[in-house]
């Protein structure tokens, strides 16, 4: 009898997604790898976490959130109906892939629907590319300028934008971000998911372009990534799309309530980032005077090079000292490690750790 996988041959080929390590809550480590935020959720949405009825728990939840759609309007001044929430922003970029891609093998030449985003980003975007199949254009990034030109010429049925990227920190200059919805037919999608640390953010370019997707997560800047949130902001005809391929109860019920309390909790979230920006400032600095070399950062991480190209042995030895960091075997990347901002007490003890294995090292 032939021999058939139990996969479709995508799924065969692929490699899946390696997140983060996530050790237990209450493991006595110091987590710098995965771009939590230190601080806690807001307290008004411990509080409501707390009061929940079971009621919230018989029925099923509302399909749209409008609730949370609300609470994003007040809080972002965008009509609520411009707002798709997702379980998690990842769903949302797993929506728009299915809704907008698909491979050479369906159709070819001028009808593929390909992915295309610049590298080096979020890896998820070649992992749900791969999973669909959809055909992927990776344009890399030169010394971190948008490749507008070749992200132009690649014609994506949608288009990957991160700002401020993962792993770099940086954000696209608005001016590009504009050029680019201009110039291509496809989807425009900005992952603004560190938009809480930065400087400035793309969602005024929603009102100008139909097709451009701001997205927002609650798990960095509001501290809720085991809630498992996070929303889109476009016009709803493109809204619309997306609504007839997410899952109908995608978001629990829990999320809707606990997360609405955090959207409408800005002052907290603010507060939270901006004691991240600071210590993000002393970071960079001490991690500078180690004779790092560090990128300017808009996220609540910092992308940092070696001084002596061993970034994988230091990330070796901090984790065996109970710290965590993440290091990515990736081309461009190896001599680097990417370090969440934790609080300025775990920041020195990291700053500490460095100074002695580096000194062991010489
Ligand atoms: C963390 C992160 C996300 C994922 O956010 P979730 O809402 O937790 O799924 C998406 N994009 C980028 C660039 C991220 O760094």
């Amino acid at each position: 009898m032939l021999s058939m996988s139990y996969f479709r041959p995508a799924i065969d080929a692929m490699t899946g997604y390696i997140p983060g390590e996530q050790p237990k809550p209450g493991t006595k480590i110091i987590k710098l790898n995965t771009n939590e935020n230190p601080y806690p959720p807001s307290p008004k949405a411990m509080e409501v976490l707390r009061s929940l009825d079971s009621e919230w728990l018989r029925r099923y939840p509302d399909p749209f959130a409008k609730e949370f759609c609300q609470a994003v309007s007040d809080a972002l001044g965008v009509p609520a109906d411009w707002v798709i929430v997702g379980n998690g922003s990842d769903e949302i970029l797993n929506v728009l892939i299915r809704s907008c891609a698909e491979g050479s093998d369906a159709c070819g030449g001028l009808r593929q629907r390909k992915v295309v985003y610049p590298m080096p980003t979020y890896v998820l975007y070649r992992t749900l590319a791969a999973m669909q199949p959809a055909s992927v254009v990776e344009v890399p990034y030169g010394n971190f300028q948008l490749p507008i030109e070749d992200l132009v010429a690649a014609n994506g049925a949608i288009t990957f934008i991160a700002s401020p990227n993962s792993p770099s920190g940086h954000s696209v200059p608005l001016d590009d971000l504009r050029e680019l919805a201009q110039r291509v037919s496809g989807i425009v999608a900005i992952d603004e998911a560190y938009a809480d640390f930065a400087e400035y953010t793309a969602l005024p370019l929603v009102q100008e372009f139909e097709n451009v997707i701001v997205l927002r997560t609650m798990s960095k800047g509001y501290s809720l990534a085991g809630l498992r949130m996070g929303f889109g902001i476009a016009n709803p005809k493109l809204l619309a799309g997306l609504f007839k391929v997410k899952d109908s109860y995608n978001i629990d019920a829990i999320a809707i309530a606990v997360g609405t309390a955090a959207m409408r909790d800005q002052a907290y979230k603010n507060a939270c980032a901006d004691k991240v920006k600071i210590s993000r400032a002393k970071l960079t600095v001490d991690l500078k005077n180690l004779g790092w070399r560090v990128l300017d950062s808009q996220g609540n991480f910092v992308l940092a090079t070696s001084p002596e190209g061993n970034a994988e042995s230091l990330y070796l030895a901090l984790k065996e000292r109970g710290i965590l960091v993440r290091y990515f075997k990736q081309p461009g990347l190896e001599d680097k490690l990417r370090i969440t901002v934790g609080t300025n007490e775990q920041n020195q003890t990291l700053i500490e750790a460095l100074v002695s294995l580096m000194n062991k090292n010489t």
